[in-house]
């Protein structure tokens, strides 16, 4: 077959907080020259390292190499709010939730990839605040964000599921803010540091393993074809001859030519503070660390992050649809006084606090919620589109192709195969201009909890 042209690389908008506030960080060689390996990895985030580390269980002395366009932890999976969620966290339906069967099964599966990332983190010495197993609050401020939490309640009891509604006086003593009505913590959500982990992933790989992953940064795949029983794959300055691929490069899977208008590329949007005084934070109260999701999903994620670089408050909200995959400084800069607007409103308290850092991300959707996963052409897998939930289901996506390509038969793999394929989407413009709107109404819908 013909070789094939990358046609469109990564770009990460504005510099992400979590990655900035840890300081320089290790650099990986550029790919240089001509190599070959038994397995390539294409993309370097929660997908592609959890594939790396799976396969460095299952094949401990096979050469892998892996591949990120830009920096490890530079990209979405080190710029995302870092609640890996064990519960049903649908964000296209109102309710977060599904069928019961189907809960139970995303539960166990979430569950297996949480214990993935606490062992990784074990295994490789992370700080505590990478992953932090310490919960999370759906936060309320009106009847119908209660009414939701409420029926968010009911469905747990019915997956036998714990939980512990709070009150306005609680909310304040977690927060500090007077902001929320009421919330319903869950007790099984991991949360991350998601640059840190990411980073700590990679630096095990490659200097804690026996046989060391080979991690190439600043190196886009830009080509690949199929040479005999084998692929090449080129990038500026290399040529890759491996067996396996495992593409994990979350929406830009449509960039390499494959699920051709099935993917929505969305990009969300964040603001972190600088790092709170002492005064600031008595002044504030509260706990030191929590965070709360919003019971619409639509509203805000906030979040209070307690560890290297102080303590910081991040505000995520806002949404748009951008099948271009780019998104402008203009664009981060308007949806930042959004978050200013969303902070002031909870912590007026803190009004001298400035924010220090604002950045967006690609996410990837896909319009029926499945994942773009399976064996695209011979040994070249596809792990792709999280769904906005790469961080539980990046990780399983990354274990699902390697136990795929390696033919061991898992229940990861038994799960990650049971969907349809992405659906096409309407033809552009149209497809843009109606995403948009959806957003736009769902927006205006979750109003109070932005
Ligand atoms: C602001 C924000 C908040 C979010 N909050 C959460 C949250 O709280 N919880 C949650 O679960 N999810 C959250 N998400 C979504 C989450 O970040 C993604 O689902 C997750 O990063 C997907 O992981 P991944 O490894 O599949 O893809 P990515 O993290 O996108 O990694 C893919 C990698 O592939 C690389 N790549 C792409 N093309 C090439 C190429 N040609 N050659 C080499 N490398 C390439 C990219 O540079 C990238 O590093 C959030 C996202 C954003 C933007």
């Amino acid at each position: 077959m013909a070789k094939r042209t990358v046609k469109n690389l990564p770009m990460n908008p504005g510099p992400a907080g979590w990655n900035e506030i840890l300081g320089p960080a290790p650099h990986y060689p550029e790919a240089d020259g001509t190599m070959s390996a038994d397995w390539l990895i294409i993309g370097g985030g929660f997908t592609g390292l959890s594939a790396a580390k799976r396969l460095a269980e299952l094949r401990g002395g096979d050469e892998i190499i892996l591949l990120e366009a830009n920096q490890i932890a530079s990209g979405p999976a080190g710029r995302n709010s870092g609640f890996m969620i064990d519960l049903p966290h649908e964000l296209g339906d109102d309710g977060y939730t599904g069928a019961v069967d189907a809960d139970i099964k995303q539960i166990n599966l979430n569950r297996h990839a949480q214990a993935f990332v606490k062992e990784n983190a074990a295994q490789y010495d992370m700080p505590d605040e990478a992953v932090n197993a310490m919960g999370r609050v759906n936060g309320t401020v009106n009847a119908s964000g209660k009414a939701h939490n409420d029926a968010y309640a009911d469905h747990l009891d019915v997956l036998g599921e714990a939980y512990r509604h709070m009150n306005a006086s609680e909310m304040r003593e977690m927060t500090g803010s007077d902001f929320y009505s009421s919330g319903l913590y869950m007790p099984g959500a991991i949360m991350l540091q998601p640059a840190l982990y990411i980073r700590a992933l990679a630096q095990g790989l490659v200097h804690k393993q026996a046989h060391p992953l080979k991690l190439f940064e600043q190196s886009p795949a830009i080509s690949f074809e199929q040479q005999g029983d084998s692929w090449l794959v080129e990038t500026p300055k290399a040529k890759i001859k491996a067996k396996t691929i495992i593409m994990a490069v979350n929406g830009h899977a449509e960039s390499f030519g494959f699920y051709k208008n099935r993917l929505m590329h969305v990009f969300t949007y964040a603001s972190m503070t600088e790092a709170l005084s002492d005064a600031q934070q008595k002044a504030l109260g509260g706990e030191k660390a929590w965070g709360i999701t919003p019971s619409d999903p639509m509203g805000s994620t906030v979040r209070r992050h307690d560890g290297i670089g102080g303590n910081r408050i991040i505000v995520r909200n806002r949404w748009t649809f951008d099948p271009s995959m780019a998104v402008s400084d203009a664009r981060i800069k308007a949806f930042g006084r959004d978050h200013d607007k969303s902070f002031t409103n909870r912590f007026p308290q803190l009004g001298d606090v400035e924010m220090a850092y604002r950045w967006s991300g690609h996410l990837c959707l896909s319009r029926n919620s499945v994942p773009a996963f399976g064996e695209l052409e011979t040994n070249w897998f596809s792990a792709c589109c999280q769904n906005g939930l790469g961080t539980a289901k990046g990780t399983l996506a990354g274990i699902g192709a390697v136990d795929l390509a390696t033919k061991a038969n898992s229940p990861i793999v038994q799960d990650l195969l049971s969907y349809d394929q992405p659906v096409k989407l309407p033809p552009r413009p149209l497809s843009t201009i109606g995403a948009n709107l959806v957003i736009k109404w769902r927006e205006f819908k979750a109003g109070a909890e932005l």
